[in-house]
């Protein structure tokens, strides 16, 4: 009997075993049979032919299609699934076939399957390589990413805590030089003028603190009822005063889901809309509005916080919530919290936006572009999650790594 002959008998049993050894799931094994069909027509032609250069194809393709993952774990690869093939056609051939027929089959299929494993070691080798390299490149970027976030925090943290510490030292030796003789209403202004200094110190250096424990991951959410009414009311009472001063309009629009219970970390929340708020005050001139609106949306509510500032250059407006991005002239920096233009150490918007990632919304901006005399402002877009039940399940599939806050969210003690 001829070889194509028996390769078309043992089709069938060959097709059903190779496909349901190799793969689970109904979905996954479908697929998987058409291509092992288009494999078994080739082999077909090679057989007709002697040439195994048919099978060239669908190897590179095979090989081509590996997952980063597969790549990775090494699993999954055309060499390991023809050494299945080879497998069920012995079994198969055995099964179907006279001995002698088995035989003649199996002589023939074993040098074609020689040179298909050879050619698909080559290939997955290529892929291999082709994957490090690839890995290479990324692992050289994150390193010259890091070299420049580490540069960017030296520059950044000796220049930032260098204004608040002259600042004190100042006052300092003013006090020492009036030794004795300093009255109580220039001591009153030293001890004030010292106290923001150190105050601004301590905002700095809980900055870094925060930014570092978002970057390990750690950061622990003490989540509990709330709304977003609640947490605006305060914010609008605390910058009242710098409003003010700056001569802005501060409105508070009461939107639909100001006032849904969410259950989140009340004080983080805060924390990342007063970041918001702050630039929002800093980057407005005077006189200048900022409004607060939002909406509800499926399982989010969503805040905006718009001004009439100086606005955002397109290319900025992804790179503004990484660490230590700002675009402000250096000298006007640390010279206050809500001065005009006024940047900080550039930790601000990254805190926000790690600490509403890590309840699981987002946050973006819009803005037409960057111009200090039109000042076509900015909108900045805050999704928080409504979550309301202590048990849900959504926020154990939020923080599968923090057992911390899972135990906090079950009501048991964290150690
Ligand atoms: P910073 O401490 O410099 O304010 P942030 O992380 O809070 O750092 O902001 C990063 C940069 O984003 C700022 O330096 C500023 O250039 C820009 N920015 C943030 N908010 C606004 C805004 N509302 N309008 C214009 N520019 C803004």
């Amino acid at each position: 009997m001829s070889v194509q002959i028996l390769l078309a008998k043992i089709r069938t049993p060959w097709l059903h075993r190779v496909a349901h050894s190799m793969a689970r799931g109904t979905a996954v094994r479908t697929n998987f049979e058409k291509e092992l069909e288009k494999f078994y027509s080739l082999l077909d032609q090679v057989v007709a032919t002697g040439d195994p250069a048919w099978l060239d194809s669908i190897l590179i393709e095979w090989s081509g299609s590996l997952t980063l993952t597969e790549l990775k774990e090494g699993k999954n690869n055309v060499s390991l699934l023809l050494n299945k093939m080879i497998e069920v056609t012995n079994e198969v051939a055995r099964e179907t076939l006279t001995d002698s027929d088995a035989l003649d089959l199996i002589t023939v299929l074993i040098p074609i399957y020689s040179h298909l494993l050879e050619k698909a070691a080559r290939l997955e080798l290529e892929s291999h390589i082709n994957f490090i390299s690839n890995e290479l490149v990324i692992v050289q970027q994150k390193l010259e990413n890091l070299d420049r976030t580490k540069s960017n925090f030296v520059s950044v943290a000796a220049h930032e805590l260098k204004t608040p510490l002259t600042l004190i030292e100042g006052y300092t030796s003013m006090m020492g030089d009036m030794k004795g003789s300093v009255d109580q209403p220039d001591f009153d202004a030293f001890l004030v003028g010292m106290n923001k200094g150190v105050k601004r110190l301590h905002e700095i250096i809980n900055d870094m603190i925060d930014i570092s424990v978002l970057d390990n991951n750690q950061l622990s959410l003490n989540l509990q009822q709330t709304t977003v009414l609640h947490i605006l009311n305060m914010l609008k009472s605390e910058l009242d005063s710098s409003i003010r001063e700056r001569n802005q309009s501060l409105k508070l629009k009461k939107f639909s889901g100001i006032d849904t219970w969410i259950y989140a970390d009340p004080e983080r929340i805060y924390q990342a809309l007063r970041n918001i708020l702050v630039n929002a005050i800093k980057y407005t001139p005077d006189k200048g509005k900022i409004g607060i609106g939002g909406r509800v949306l499926p399982g989010f509510v969503e805040v905006t916080v718009a001004d009439t500032g100086i606005g955002i250059a397109p290319e900025h407006q992804g790179v503004i919530f990484e660490k230590f991005a700002q675009f402000g002239h250096v000298d006007l920096h640390s010279s206050g919290k809500i001065k005009f233009k006024g940047g900080g150490p550039g930790l601000g918007l990254p805190i926000t936006r790690g600490i509403i990632e890590a309840h699981g919304g987002t946050v973006w901006v819009e803005s037409e572009g960057f111009d200090e005399d039109k000042c076509p402002g900015s909108i900045f877009h805050i999704l928080i999650p409504i979550h309301t039940e202590a048990n849900d399940p959504n926020l154990e599939k939020l923080f599968p790594q923090d057992a911390g806050i899972k135990e906090e969210i079950h009501g048991q003690k964290n150690p």
